[in-house]
């Protein structure tokens, strides 16, 4: 059966898109799918998968070309992430934190307003950081999650770095760090320590995972997700150099404000998710699992309608996620920002309905442990719990901006 190409029509996407979408859907259907059960199973980091990205280029698909990388754009980037979450979604998400990084440091961060010393420094600064990354294929995380306001974008962070003669002391604790003991730099978002500090004076610090006063805590054993291996991090009065700057001092708040596509970079996992479903649910009805008797089900009108409006949603996931992908640049209008928001919800809840309805189409044997699918379900129903967009953030969001103008407040009501 002929497989839909992930990003729609491969002859509308560059050739960088088409080359690139294919290696990780070489990698995807060879390495990672066969792998994604014990990974899930022993929640364990997908190291190997890593070799193998490291080993194609894709862990500096963002470094920007003349720093050594791919210099892909965000479109490219999220089309390449859907297809390696269609074959393991732990593996999609912690490669999205890696390579966010490099997306913050390099063409988001060109976007931004700097004086030229700040930019002469960044250049500097980020050459480090793209060099290990190019050259020793070294890995990022992105543990931004405090358990407060402050991921959810509302407060400052409650990590703090505080200026010391050539760099930072940093103190603080992160959840939810995916990479947690996997990843070679943490890149921490603190706030500046120092008296009034609000949001303009976060910091973006990549902390080296083995610096003095570095630990991680807690279990990992949750519902999905599993291989992203998400335990707690604890940063104690450790000491990181002036190198460790991902940002300017106080550019991340302009990034944050400018680019807001960024936050969306979590839903190509689930994109991937909503077509490994799909894919699922043709082979199984074709009686062409691998592992299962060669028993068909397609000819039944009930599943032919299931099967058919699976791939309605399907391909309305797929057009937003095209959608936001083509949108993404500094400064997005009004209108853009709610289609984004409209559209990075919709992937992820939709996600998990196509996993839902996989499940009830295919039937009970389905969703055996021994079979992929019951991962799938698992997997997509963590999307919508990711901030700062969760999906109940996102409503939030966009019912305020489509009900008031910038600035508009209703008066007060005096009882
Ligand atoms: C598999 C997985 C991997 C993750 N990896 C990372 C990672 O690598 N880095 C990282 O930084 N984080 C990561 N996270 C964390 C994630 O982004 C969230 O921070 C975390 O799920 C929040 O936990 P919570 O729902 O208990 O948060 P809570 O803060 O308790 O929020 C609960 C809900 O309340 C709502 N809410 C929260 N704050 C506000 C507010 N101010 N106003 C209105 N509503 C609000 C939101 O809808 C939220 O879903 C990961 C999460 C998962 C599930």
């Amino acid at each position: 059966m002929t497989r839909a190409h992930i990003a729609g029509n491969p002859e509308r996407l560059t050739a960088q898109q088409r080359e690139l979408i294919d290696i990780a859907a070489t990698l995807g259907r060879e390495k990672f799918a066969p792998r994604a059960a014990q990974i899930d199973r022993d929640a364990v980091f997908p190291f190997d998968n890593y070799a193998d990205m490291r080993a194609a280029g894709l862990l500096k698909i963002c470094v920007p070309v003349a720093h050594g990388g791919l210099g892909a754009d965000f479109a490219t980037y999220v089309m390449v992430a859907a297809e390696i979450g269609r074959h393991c979604g732990a593996t999609a998400l912690t490669w999205n934190m890696h390579v966010c990084s490099t997306m913050w440091a390099g063409f988001i961060a060109d976007a931004l307003d700097m004086t030229p010393e700040q930019r002469a420094e960044h250049e500097r600064i980020r050459a480090i950081h793209f060099k290990r990354v190019v050259e020793e294929g070294k890995v990022y995380a992105q543990p931004f999650s405090e358990g407060g306001s402050a991921a959810a974008g509302k407060a400052p962070f409650g990590t703090l770095a505080k200026k010391v003669d050539g760099g930072y002391i940093v103190t603080g604790r992160k959840i939810f760090a995916s990479l947690s003991g996997a990843a070679d730099y943490y890149g921490a978002l603190c706030t500046l320590d120092k008296p009034g500090a609000t949001m303009r004076d976060s910091m973006y610090l990549a902390v080296p995972a083995d610096a003095p006063g570095v630990s991680i805590s807690g279990a990992w054993d949750p519902l999905g997700m599993r291989g992203t291996v998400s335990r707690t991090l604890d940063f104690k009065d450790v000491f990181v150099p002036d190198d460790a700057r991902l940002m300017p001092e106080g550019l991340y708040f302009q990034a944050a404000q400018r680019f807001p596509h960024m936050f969306a970079t979590l839903s190509p996992t689930y994109m991937g998710l909503a077509q490994a479903a799909y894919d699922f649910t043709v082979a199984y009805l074709r009686g062409e699992v691998p592992g299962t008797p060669p028993v068909k089900r397609r000819m039944y009108p009930t599943k032919q309608i299931a099967v058919a409006d699976m791939r309605i949603k399907l391909e309305q996931t797929r057009a937003l996620f095209l959608q936001n992908a083509r949108d993404a640049q500094v400064d997005p209008d009004r209108d853009t920002r709610m289609r984004l928001y409209a559209a990075h919800f919709s992937i992820m809840e939709n996600a998990n309905d196509l996993a839902r309805l996989a499940i009830r189409t295919c039937g009970g044997q389905s969703m055996l442990k021994s079979l992929p699918l019951e991962r799938i379900y698992r997997d997509s129903r963590c999307g919508s719990l990711m901030l700062p967009w969760t999906a109940e953030l996102c409503q939030d969001r966009l019912g305020r901006e489509c009900l008031y103008e910038p600035g508009e407040r209703d008066e007060e009501i005096v009882a």
